[in-house]
């Protein structure tokens, strides 16, 4: 099963790795602040789940592996547009929604995503990930 920190880090290299360049392992150990090995661990695990690739310069999503992420994303989005609209800022509703959006079921993610009137972008108006 994949964790909520391992579904965190294959995040992290959505979107670090923009249109599908591989990304270092020392890039992922910094922006997630843990050290290389505990990075390490995390990314051998997703590729492990298929979720991952080990290229010769880094890592890459795997087609499965963007598909989660882009899960993860939508996720992101909705609950971020719920707290928004709750009250919070953007940058609040961003943070907020940082602690919880990858334990929201995606049956719920997809009810919420109608009910708020599916919208095309955060509260701070990027489309996907902020
Ligand atoms: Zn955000």
């Amino acid at each position: 099963m994949t964790t909520a920190r391992e579904l965190d880090c294959l995040r992290l290299i959505y979107e670090k790795s923009g249109d599908g360049w591989p990304v270092r392992l020392a890039d992922v150990a910094k922006s997630m602040s843990v050290k290389p090995p505990t990075a390490l661990a995390m990314v051998e695990k997703l590729v492990r789940e298929g979720l991952l690739k080990k290229g010769p310069s880094g890592y890459a999503l795997t087609e499965e592996g963007k598909k989660e992420a882009e899960n993860l994303v939508m996720a992101h989005r909705v609950v971020e547009t719920l707290l928004y609209r709750a009250g919070f800022t953007p940058d609040e509703a961003c943070v907020q929604a940082r602690k919880f959006d990858t334990f929201v079921p995606e049956v719920v993610v997809r009810k919420l995503y109608d009910y708020l009137g599916r919208p095309n972008e955060c509260p701070h108006g990027k489309e996907i990930a902020c």
